[in-house]
């Protein structure tokens, strides 16, 4: 697991499996822990690098609510877990759905947890809106297609974009149950700007990029969603996982 600090406000941090990324962000004497790391042994270390870097967690943060960024509970036990209304909903309408997804990832990779998952009711954000962190606000954007939920987190003072499922350089776009093309340009319209201004962009897998790439990134993944069905894949993510997914879009759209 890596762990970079983007802005004295905010740690990035980069799981093991699928670079799946976890963002901390402080102001003042309050942090949030945005998705997750992956790894019990991940996940069993990230209070420590919070708390040795003056991050106290009082939060988690999910941009979306696919198992692998809902893994926060295992780090921080005794917080409270905010996800979009959308998100919240999926989580009610789908229970059991991420521990079980969790439970195959386990199972194919003979992974121990100290124990089963526990995902007690979120509390409900209103999206587009704004979360309170120390005397500072941090924007909630959005960010649907990908899946039928979700959020993008905008740092102001740290220009930093904590995209979710959006803009990887590992992945294409995914269209997974729930999504839609139509969307999914729809939000990528919606962050375009937001990129434009950022010193970071953290996508949901792949590690944080700066704006220059995440803007090239963006215009591949529209060129892409654009051409389908007869799309190719973007010259960097052409491996078999990226066609795998491709497949599956094709199915979906
Ligand atoms: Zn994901």
């Amino acid at each position: 697991m890596r762990a970079v600090g983007l802005h004295e406000d905010v740690i990035a941090v980069t799981s093991r499996v699928y670079a799946t990324a976890c963002v901390l962000v402080r102001h003042e004497a309050e942090a949030f822990c945005i998705d997750s790391p992956v790894f019990p042994d991940e996940l069993e270390i990230l209070p420590a690098i919070a708390s040795q870097a003056g991050f106290t967690v009082v939060g988690l943060l999910t941009t979306h609510a696919d198992w692998d960024h809902l893994l926060g509970r295992y780090s921080f036990p005794e917080v409270p877990l905010g996800a979009a209304e959308s998100s919240a909903a999926r989580l009610v309408n789908e229970p059991g759905r991420a521990q079980l997804r969790l439970r195959e990832f386990d199972d194919e990779f003979y992974v121990q947890r100290p124990g089963p998952l526990s995902l007690p009711g979120p509390q409900r954000l209103d999206v587009p809106g704004y979360i309170d962190v120390g005397s500072a606000s941090i924007e909630l954007h959005p960010a649907d297609g990908h899946t039928a939920d979700g959020m993008a987190v905008w740092i102001p003072w740290a220009r930093v974009l904590v995209a979710g499922d959006y803009l990887s350089p590992v992945e294409i776009p995914m269209i997974s149950e729930g999504g839609s093309v139509w969307a999914y340009l729809a939000t990528l319209r919606r962050l375009e700007p937001l990129v434009e201004q950022a010193e970071w962009v953290v996508p949901g897998h792949g590690g944080p990029i700066d704006a220059t790439r995440a803007l090239a990134i963006l215009r591949e993944d529209r060129a892409y969603l654009e051409a389908l069905p007869d799309a190719s894949l973007p010259l960097a993510r052409r491996t078999q996982a990226q066609k795998d997914i491709h497949a599956k879009n094709l199915a979906r759209r």
